[in-house]
């Protein structure tokens, strides 16, 4: 016994430490200055003066310390995209904006419709992401029963974002069916993308009459209309209220359906979650002249009201959590007419920047802020000691300066698709500092390569 806690003893005297000192902590509804220790890859104090003759120091009076961004929709394109992205390009991008965690989706080549596939990518992210990761299992007409064996405690959850459900090119949301045969039998969080295709090729039908080829992108919201989104969304809504099953809804675009969701339950207590995306939130119609397909999304980017409603339906927690949907196309892909130019964007490494904004125009609190982009997020995935500044928790965080700008450039973008929805925009904040499993994994805009994201664990019961 003696020996086994000297040896314990000599471990942690060696492990890394470090003290972020004089940080204003903005974490669980509270702001408050204080000194934070970090030993090895987690919290270990949190107090008004930390003082240890063996640990570094970092003086951070003046800046937010924040629990690190979990992004809960990105899309790095690895394998079988990767003249888009890549792990480890995106993931640098991740925490240069200070996100810790994310979601990747299935739509890789080839698709993430097996559990062989699924482990593959695992092995690909420990190999080269710098950042905490999860991989979603993909579904489709073909793979419910291997789907289902999908493991929670080690895998985020099952989607089809992404992905043509069937042959006929449709997503699994107008297949009323099979969601009744999924949301019966799942026993993880099923994640989906809603709108309904009847509609949106009956737009497409009208507006080709009218466009030819060559439809105006302004009208993408037309095509891909609330109607569309609305119309879905209940649909779904309705098949999981009956099962009680966890469904979280992704990039939810309109008002029609942001008050369609539960605000009175705690998120940890809801079955049914719903997120809003950081264009939906930022973009609107308004932008489509400036910026044309740069801000082609499906669900389309819509009007100024919903923009708003959006944002109001978040702060009321009708909607739970922010994400990206981080989806790079190179800037050719994204050329073209409407029918050839992709949807999606890049937009990982300044989600937070950007929800900063609405703080600065005193939209948002930080507290609410940080509520949106990590703990409800932790909540609803039920991850493991992640996304609060807790003793006993992963130093998974980061420093934020609010008074010093960031100007967005092609010069100091880290995608691989080397352009971003965002250039020449200046914001007002900045990223400091990011710590990933108490690592220092990004400081004054310098990434240090040589930390390692970890595979996000959860708890079983989701
Ligand atoms: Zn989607």
């Amino acid at each position: 016994m003696k020996i086994l806690c000297f040896v314990t003893i000599v471990i942690l005297e060696f492990m890394q430490s470090l003290i972020i000192k004089n940080a204003q902590l903005v974490n669980e509804g509270i702001i408050a200055v204080a000194d934070v220790l970090i030993k090895g890859q987690r919290i270990e104090k949190i107090a008004q003066t930390i003082s240890d003759p063996h640990a570094d120091v970092l003086e951070a009076e003046g800046l937010f310390l924040l629990p690190g961004v979990i992004d809960d929709q990105v899309h790095f394109r690895e394998p079988g995209l990767t003249h888009k992205a890549n792990i480890y390009s995106e993931s640098r991008a991740a925490v240069a904006g200070g996100v810790t965690s994310f979601m990747d989706m299935p739509n890789t080549i080839p698709n993430t419709l097996s559990l062989d596939l699924l482990e593959e990518k695992y092995n690909l992210a420990a190999a080269s992401s710098l950042a905490n990761y999860s991989f979603f299992m993909g579904i489709n007409q073909h793979n419910l029963e291997e789907a289902l064996q999908t493991d929670p405690q080690t895998v985020c959850g099952i989607t089809d974002d992404g992905l043509y459900f069937s042959d006929e090119k449709g997503i699994l949301a107008n297949y009323p069916d099979f969601l009744e045969k999924l949301f019966s039998r799942s026993n993880t969080l099923v994640a989906l993308h809603s709108e309904d295709d009847a509609i949106i090729h009956a737009n497409i039908q009208a507006y080709r009459k009218k466009y030819g080829e060559d439809i105006p992108v302004q009208l993408h919201p037309l095509i891909r209309s609330e109607e569309a989104c609305v119309t879905a969304t209940k649909r779904v809504l309705d098949i999981a209220r009956k099962h009680n099953n966890r469904l979280h809804f992704f990039h939810i675009s309109t008002a029609a359906e942001a008050y369609l969701f539960d605000y009175e339950l705690p998120v940890n207590k809801k079955r049914i979650t719903a997120e809003a995306c950081i264009h939906h939130l930022y973009f609107s119609d308004q932008d489509y002249e400036r910026l044309g397909s740069k801000i082609k999304w499906n669900p389309a980017v819509k009007s100024t009201y919903d923009k708003e409603k959006l944002l109001e339906a978040l702060l009321q927690n009708h909607i739970d959590i922010i994400a990206t949907d981080h989806a790079p196309h190179t800037i050719e892909e994204k050329s073209g007419t409407y029918f050839k130019s992709m949807s999606g964007g890049p937009l990982v490494q300044h989600s937070l920047l950007a929800m900063l904004e609405f703080y600065h125009e005193g939209k948002i609190s930080l507290e609410q802020l940080v509520q949106k982009m990590s703990h409800n997020v932790a909540e609803i995935y039920r991850i493991i000691d992640r996304g609060y500044i807790r003793e006993g928790y992963y130093a998974d965080l980061v420093l934020v300066n609010p008074n010093t700008p960031t100007k967005v450039q092609k010069g100091n973008l880290l995608y691989t698709c080397g352009w971003s929805p965002f250039e020449n925009t200046v914001f007002q904040s900045s990223v400091s500092h990011t710590i990933v499993n108490g690592k220092i994994v990004y400081q004054q805009q310098q990434i240090n390569e040589g930390v390692n994201g970890q595979r996000l664990k959860f708890l079983r019961d989701r």
